[in-house]
């Protein structure tokens, strides 16, 4: 009887390899051209699409005013594109009303990195993901997660709101567009072998994680457990090896002794980025275009450590 065994185990063992090696190719990968001396600049808003009110328009003129000072080579979305309840289908005129017709600004006719949001799962999930958006306005590319190489930095999107429980225990009046995320465990489980192996095989100078969802937050919804227990730990993990400190999460950290940023935002107003191979420098902006918030970091700096 054990003979006849053990080729069955091998057999389900080299399966699962197998498995694990396609499921490691899964995360999609863009290079994005940067600037000759290899400047990255980039903009990055959050919980924006509201046909233009709101403060969205205003925050938009904004965004093309510094996005023109700085030539930016992109804009991030970080989510929560389309409110209250993302899009209905393909030709929902909120993505007319509430993207194309809202970043009119030449400096913001670049290419748009987005995730999806907790609201764009309560309606037609798969529809932002849809190329056929991409044919009505070029600038649109939305992917549940992925990663973008530009120059020294590697940025990993990660859609973030399926990792909250509540969303699926306690939905309340909500209905959430589950299409592609069930079984949940498996979707999870992938997606952060995903990422943890795309941040132990980068070897950018710097890896900024983008997600819709703050790991740690002061503001009303606090921190999200669900990222802390689960996410954390590999980017910790990644961290450690990069020999970094691991307090950055923590927001106690001193800044200058990174090598790398991570980043999560969901915010009001937007943020500029300029990342080059010494250093990063990120300012956040109000809607009346004023800096609130300037933070730098140098990795050359960390060499005196
Ligand atoms: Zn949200």
């Amino acid at each position: 009887m054990a003979m006849i065994k053990c080729p069955t185990i091998h057999l389900l063992l080299y399966v699962l390899a197998t498995v694990v090696m396609v499921v490691v190719a899964d995360l999609q990968r863009f290079k994005h051209p940067v600037k000759a001396d290899g400047s990255v600049r980039f903009l990055a808003i959050g919980d924006w699409g509201r046909r233009g009110l709101y403060n969205q328009s205003n925050v938009a003129y904004q965004m093309g005013k510094v996005g023109e000072q700085m030539d930016v080579d992109f804009i991030i979305s970080a989510g929560d594109n389309f409110y209250d309840s993302g899009l209905v289908d393909e030709d929902d005129p909120a993505f007319f009303d509430s993207f194309t017709n809202v970043y009119t600004a030449p400096s913001l006719q670049k290419q748009w990195y987005s995730v999806l949001g907790n609201h764009d799962y309560r309606g037609n999930a798969l529809a932002q993901l849809s190329p056929k958006l991409r044919q009505m306005d070029n600038r649109w590319l939305c992917i549940r997660s992925f990663i973008v190489h530009a120059g020294s930095v590697d940025f990993f999107f990660v859609d973030t709101t399926p990792f909250q429980d509540k969303y699926f225990t306690n939905p309340e009046d909500q209905i959430y567009d589950w299409r592609g995320v069930l079984p949940r465990e498996d979707y999870l489980s992938k997606l952060l072998k995903d990422v943890d192996v795309s941040l132990k095989e980068s070897s950018a100078k710097w890896k900024v994680v983008v997600g819709h969802h703050t790991m740690y937050s002061a503001g009303t919804h606090g921190n999200t457990k669900e990222l802390v227990d689960k996410l954390l730990p590999i980017l910790l993990l990644q961290f450690l090896t990069s020999g970094g400190g691991s307090k950055a999460w923590r927001g106690d950290i001193n800044p200058w002794n990174l090598d790398e940023m991570k980043f999560y935002y969901d915010g009001q107003g937007f943020m500029a980025g300029e990342i080059t191979e010494s250093d990063i420098v990120v300012s956040f902006y109000d809607i009346f275009g004023n800096v609130l918030h300037k933070w730098s970091a140098s990795g050359n700096m960390h060499s005196a450590w």
